[in-house]
């Protein structure tokens, strides 16, 4: 018993009602559990097409990527039959757009209580002046309003 008999007919070899030995080109990539996916593979891009990708490269990782990304094109248009991946990347432009608008929103609103911050600490500094120093009042704010003014600047 060899391999593709243990594994029994690939799905392209079943859909094509051949026998499939070792050889097999689309054994590899699709296994008869693939049915489904290479049913809509070769619905979107025919069996020619596929084999004539298959052959264009010779590396089996990049066969196997190839046919990874086929696999997911023919699933998106099966499920957007009028835009297929454009729809997705439409939809997916859209968040990232929405996304860099929340960011750019969180970064100004942490800049703003930076700068909250800062200010509060300088009115504690003025505060212990005031506390510990022989300064009047009157000083201190004058102090604080000094401050104030070189913060602004
Ligand atoms: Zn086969």
């Amino acid at each position: 018993m060899n391999d593709a008999d243990a594994r029994g007919k690939c799905a392209a070899c079943k859909y094509q009602n051949k026998r499939c030995d070792e050889n097999c080109p689309f054994a590899p990539f699709f296994p008869s559990n693939k049915v489904d996916e290479f049913d809509k593979v070769i619905r979107l891009f025919s069996i020619d097409f596929l084999k004539d990708m298959l052959n264009s490269v010779t590396a089996n990782e990049e066969k196997a990527k190839m046919v990874e990304t086929l696999i997911l094109e023919a699933k998106i248009r099966s499920e957007n039959p009028v835009y297929g991946s454009i729809a997705v990347t439409e939809k997916l432009n859209l968040e990232i757009e929405k996304t860099q608008k929340e960011l750019d929103l969180i970064q100004k609103t942490i800049a703003f209580y930076k700068e909250l911050g800062g200010r509060s600490s300088l009115n504690k500094k003025n505060e212990e002046i005031s506390t510990s120093g022989k300064q009047s009042l009157q000083d201190v704010k004058k102090a604080r309003v000094d401050s104030n003014d070189n913060d602004e600047t």
